[in-house]
């Protein structure tokens, strides 16, 4: 099996051989082609499984094929640049993504951009921004006020942003939670639900998770509509 068989868009591709990729893992040949065609997953696979690639890769082939709508009229920056040079206050702009990756920790939502980076080395007008807790807010505000496509986040610091009005969810496409499990047990399930009430329905959702069973397994099956389950 080849990342070629499995659909990718040929920036990816160039993008995965780049990075050293020969082949998809087994989580990878089987979530890939499912989510390309925007089914919702629940996958229960571990770490060092190649999980990030299976939801990433996908997610970025349904952005790079989607109509580009950014870079139409202004930026954050030049509307506020105009509005002093008018003698007013900018208005600010909530930032508006396609695509949300929850992770338990930071050190996975820094791996998970990390590795997004990496994919995205040709697709350059796809970015992506993690928003962690304990990082200083000026610069929270700042990666969001460019309006990334992607937003990898920590449950409590996205609910700070999000009841400030600094993010808009309404044209979300993509929502994936990475290491459910985890989430669960760190206490994050209401900040989870809250989060997931402000999207809209019409979103794909991917779950991933060391465990589909019990809390998780119950969460998981009220947030998607008619997985494929993946078991690795
Ligand atoms: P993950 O399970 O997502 O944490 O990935 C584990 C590691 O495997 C990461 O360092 C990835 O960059 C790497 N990786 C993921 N998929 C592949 C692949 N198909 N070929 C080679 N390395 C991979």
């Amino acid at each position: 099996m080849t990342f070629e068989a499995l659909g990718l868009h040929t920036s990816i591709l160039n993008a995965l051989t780049e990075a050293g990729y020969t082949a998809p893992t087994p989580v990878q040949q089987q979530a890939v082609p499912a989510a390309i065609e925007g089914k919702d997953l629940l996958v229960s696979s571990q770490t060092g499984s190649g999980k990030t690639a299976a939801f990433m890769l996908p997610s970025l082939h349904r952005l790079a094929s989607a109509p580009y709508t950014g870079g139409a009229g202004k930026t954050a920056a030049q509307e506020a640049q105009s509005a002093r040079a008018r003698g007013e206050r900018p208005r600010f702009r909530p930032a508006q993504p396609k695509m949300l990756v929850l992770t338990p920790t930071r050190e996975l939502a820094l791996q998970v951009t990390t590795n997004t980076t990496k994919y995205t080395s040709h697709l350059r007008h796809i970015k992506s921004v993690a928003i962690l807790g304990g990082m200083p807010y000026p610069k929270q505000m700042q990666l969001l006020s460019r309006n990334p496509e992607i937003l990898v986040a920590t449950p409590g610091r996205l609910i700070d942003h999000m009841d400030q009005g600094k993010i808009d969810f309404s044209q979300l496409e993509i929502l994936v939670l990475d290491e459910a499990d985890r989430m669960l047990d760190m206490g994050f399930i209401e900040d989870i639900e809250k989060i997931v009430a402000a999207t809209p329905e019409s979103r794909q959702t991917m779950l991933f998770s060391a465990t589909l069973d019990g809390v998780v397994g119950n969460m998981a099956r009220r947030i998607t509509k008619d997985p494929l389950v993946i078991q690795i």
